[in-house]
């Protein structure tokens, strides 16, 4: 599965930690093409100092931290929409006052009752979030926290809606779906492999095979190490959680699509058996796959907001590569990309197929909702 064993991964994290960049350098350009004539910050760790300010105000950040995610909890109303395709996203971000990890994530793992399961300390958990939270670029027009909840949501709309997962997933299974959901493009840069490999970046020289997904695990890993949730866990349920951490947040690399989805098919035709350790991960790999591109399995605003800032953030990197001199990669060139035809292929050839291969394999009212929701915003774009 995936690039790597978790053996490799761990070897990975003890060698390459210390090597990993927080502030990657191509973040001066890209700040300032997307600040445009608005004054500049000259580098990421200002930024994130000045987009936190107001929770870091206080002599007593902990106790300040966990009290103001309290707050913006009962602020954010999760309870009926928590579970459906219709939920906004954007309104779930503007309604926490941009701290979508910290309301959704402390949600999820509070309602399912995680907290009492694992003997979660509050403080830490607020900690770790917010620390989640601080640690994607809110200056990303599609990478960015709100991304990270909206996945998490997905997570749990498959995980608790399809029958066939919510009767085979643990409550060690769930908490880790969600954890890696709210993980998955940690400190996402911005700009895709191809652009990493052409400017020889640190990140594809520390990571050979799908160098970003690798350093996303990376740096959940550090978060959760550092925050010390877990730690009184026995060993071998710690153990569980990372390595099914590191195999979904592995699994988002579109590069390794193709793979996935014959494994998958290979599994499912001969009947998808949970209890087979590497097939339950393969399949929660899926689902979070299907999370992580479900933007078209939405109600239309939703769906039409996320593609313009996806081909948004493209485009972007190709005025980034055009200045350089690097060869435009697909989908980047604002002067040649029509975003709606771009949509419908993307429904045709990885969405329509992603999701009907699951359904095949899962059988439930809710993809069936999701695909409904693709055929409908199919509908919409080919009207554009
Ligand atoms: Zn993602």
């Amino acid at each position: 599965m995936g690039t790597c064993t978790s053996h490799d991964v761990e070897i990975d994290f003890r060698t390459n930690l210390k090597k990993l960049p927080l502030d990657i350098p191509i973040s001066e350009k890209i700040l300032n093409r997307r600040r445009g004539g608005v004054p500049m910050l000259s580098d990421l760790s200002s930024f994130i100092k000045e987009s936190t300010e107001d929770f870091e105000k206080t002599s007593q950040p902990k106790e300040y931290i966990e009290q103001k995610i309290q707050e913006l909890e009962h602020k954010v109303d999760l309870v009926s929409k928590i579970d459906c395709w219709d939920m906004n996203i954007f309104e779930i971000s503007d309604l926490s006052e941009d701290h979508p990890i910290c309301c959704v994530g402390m949600y999820l793992l509070k309602s399912h009752g995680l907290i009492e399961e694992f003997g979660l300390n509050t403080t830490c958990l607020s900690m770790f979030l917010y620390e989640v939270q601080r640690n994607y670029w809110s200056i990303n027009l599609y990478h960015n926290a709100t991304h990270a909840a909206d996945v998490a949501q997905s997570m749990n709309i498959l995980l608790t809606r399809c029958p066939f997962l919510s009767e085979n997933v643990t409550k060690v299974d769930y908490f880790a779906c969600i954890l890696a959901a709210l993980c998955h493009d940690l400190n996402h840069p911005g700009v895709n492999q191809k652009f990493l490999r052409n400017t020889d970046h640190i990140i594809v020289s520390t990571y050979q095979a799908s160098p970003l997904e690798n350093f996303h695990a990376a740096r959940a890993h550090t978060l959760l190490k550092s925050s010390g949730l877990i730690k009184h866990l026995d060993d071998d349920v710690q153990k569980e959680i990372y390595t099914i951490i590191n195999h979904l947040i592995l699994a988002t690399d579109m590069e390794q699509h193709r793979t996935y989805m014959e494994k998958f098919n290979v599994c499912v035709a001969t009947g998808l058996n949970m209890k087979d350790k590497k097939t339950k991960i393969l399949t929660l790999c899926i689902a979070i796959k299907c999370a992580d591109i479900s933007n078209g399995c939405r109600p239309w605003i939703v769906c039409k907001s996320w593609a313009e800032n996806i081909m948004g953030e493209f485009f972007i990197q190709g005025d980034i590569e055009k200045e350089m001199e690097l060869p435009i990669s697909p989908l980047c060139n604002r002067e040649q990309e029509k975003i709606p035809q771009s949509q419908v292929g993307f429904i045709n050839y990885v969405l329509l197929p992603l999701f009907e291969c699951w359904q095949n394999a899962v059988n439930c009212e809710v993809i069936g909702e999701a695909i409904a929701y693709l055929k409908s915003n199919r509908e919409t774009w080919n009207t554009l």
